[in-house]
């Protein structure tokens, strides 16, 4: 997964500049050098941004905490009213917001349009739904009639995100709302290929009202910026690749600072010989190729039964020699351009280490040079060995493996077979049956007659097991995870409080009185 970028001394010729580093124009001084952002699609520069210095990274958080105290004291109401402008602004401006993320992106507009249409649901979510978890609640004491106890949420304080490139809005801004909505400050680096969305994005919400110390934006390579970002926060939200996920947990680790990972996936897709193969096809064509497959939950293989394997894999192949790729602001095309050149050809190396090993192309299988350097055809194969790189390693691009299985037994334990545990999808008979296999499944979530559907699920945990993360996303989780819980319990003051009854044990008797009192009172409803 690799993007492109250009550091450059900014000069009166250096193309203008959006900074969204400080918000308050010239407090980082002069001599700045810009990062220049580049449309994959067609090679021109789309904007640029100031790279942020070490001394950037630390007033941006400083400005952030001092910003966040007033922020937090105010009602969960107060500030979803705040959101709620920023989710009407977003919505209202939407066609601009589309041609910022596809100018850097290089990606089809149907695809930028699923980017504003989720960042908008996670909104309506959260504004509705959120106080609800952070609700300052009473709990069950540790005895009855003599304690009680009450748990509250409280902020953590200045939240850091680190992004990648493959959603700029969404994933540049879609965690940090939610982190805002429960009373921090947020600091974002965004993918340094791609950070006019975030840009674009703290401009609407510092219009919607939000104070603009509250939402700070530091831009760079992670390596600097990102790691100099993970000294000064008080939790850390990464999403991007596993390797990288291991660096941020080391650093949250050292400083025994929570974070959250979403990390990368090999989302493999079960088709029964039961199902209706239409459904499935067009299900495989949403859950692969959308955002030219550079999405971490999108499916890269697919275990199909024997029996109906041939009739699946020709009905599929005809409909992705009809996807159309391109560069368009309209909504005419299926695919947009891969992040970059680099990244195409890095895809393209996979295919072709997989065809040297036996693997068979049925469609596409290669770069698309005629359209640019950044294009990839979608790709079909079959016939791709288990322990190829291309069904081991996240490809992130417009390729499907598809695999010959016996029966639905072998398709699961093929599906489980991988260091990854993300997403996953069901194709089958019945609901019930998909259901039923879905348990079977090793991955934070699984869609049933869907592939995709659970970014849109705001109402269950989204997230990863084993290589695929910590943490989860949506959700009480999704929003909890933002914050501190703060208990408080009560007892009576009576003899010194609650301890006193360890106090009272003096003799065996007493010691026999208290195991029969344990054992009655786990079989009492009510208070167990
Ligand atoms: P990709 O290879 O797709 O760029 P990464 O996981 O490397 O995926 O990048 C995701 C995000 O992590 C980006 O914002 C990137 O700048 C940041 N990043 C990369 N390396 C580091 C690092 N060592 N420390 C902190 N952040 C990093």
């Amino acid at each position: 997964m690799t993007g492109s970028f250009r550091a450059t001394d900014a000069t009166g010729s250096a193309p203008a500049s959006t900074n969204g580093a400080g918000g308050r124009a010239g407090a980082n001084g002069g001599g700045h050098r810009t990062i220049d952002v580049l449309n994959p699609a067609t090679n021109e520069i789309a904007g640029s941004v100031e790279l942020s210095r070490s001394a950037d990274v630390v007033d941006a958080v400083e400005r952030a905490r001092a910003a966040q105290v007033s922020w937090a004291a105010r009602s969960y109401h107060d500030r979803a009213r705040v959101l709620r402008r920023f989710h009407d602004l977003l919505l209202e401006r939407s066609a601009g917001m589309l041609d910022v993320i596809q100018s850097e992106s290089g990606k089809a507009r149907r695809d930028a349009m699923t980017e504003v249409a989720t960042l908008a649901s996670t909104l309506r979510y959260y504004i509705h739904h959120g106080s609800g978890y952070l609700r300052s609640r009473r709990a069950r004491g540790a005895a009855p009639l003599v304690t009680s106890a009450r748990v509250s949420y409280r902020p953590i304080g200045v939240v850091g995100f680190i992004t990648p490139w493959n959603y700029p809005l969404l994933l540049g801004v879609g965690d940090a709302v939610v982190a805002l909505l429960a009373g921090n400050a947020v600091v974002i680096k965004p993918s340094e290929t791609t950070p006019l969305s975030a840009v674009a994005a703290r401009e609407l919400l510092v219009e919607a009202g939000v104070d603009p110390d509250l939402v700070q934006l530091v831009h760079g390579p992670g390596s600097s910026v990102g790691s100099e970002l993970m000294r000064h926060v008080d939790y850390v939200s990464f999403t991007g690749s596993t390797r990288t996920g291991r660096i941020v947990a080391q650093s949250a680790a050292a400083r025994l600072i929570p974070c959250s990972l979403e990390l990368g996936g090999k989302n493999p897709m079960i088709v029964t010989k039961d199902a209706k193969l239409e459904d499935a096809v067009w299900g495989l064509l949403n859950g692969a190729f959308p955002n030219s497959g550079q999405t971490c939950i999108s499916v890269e293989r697919a275990y199909i039964e024997d029996s109906v394997f041939d009739q699946f894999t020709d009905m599929l192949v005809r409909r992705v020699k009809h996807l159309e790729l391109g560069w368009s602001t309209g909504w005419d095309l299926d695919m947009g351009s891969l992040i970059s050149a680099e990244h195409a050809e890095h895809v393209e190396h996979m295919v072709e280490d997989a065809v040297a090993a036996g693997a068979r192309v049925l469609t596409g299988g290669s770069r698309r040079l005629d359209l640019g350097e950044a294009y990839f055809a979608p790709t079909v194969l079959v016939d791709v060995p288990d322990d190829v790189a291309l069904c081991r390693e996240e490809v992130f691009g417009p390729v499907v493996a598809l695999q010959r299985v016996s029966d639905v037994a072998e398709a699961i334990a093929r599906a489980n077979d991988t260091e990854y545990g993300l997403n996953a999808s069901v194709w089958a008979g019945s609901s019930a049956q998909g259901s039923a296999i879905a348990e079977r499944i090793s991955a934070g979530s699984v869609g049933v007659n869907s592939t995709l559907l659970i970014y849109a699920s705001h109402d269950v945990p989204m997230g990863g097991v084993k290589a695929s993360g910590i943490g989860r996303r949506h959700a009480a989780a999704g929003i909890q995870r933002f914050t501190q819980a703060h208990s408080i319990v009560t007892s009576t003051p009576r003899y010194g409080g609650y301890e006193s009854i360890g106090r009272l044990i003096t003799t065996p008797k007493r010691a026999q009185w208290l195991i029969r009192l344990l054992r009655a009172w786990s079989r009492v409803p009510g208070v167990r």
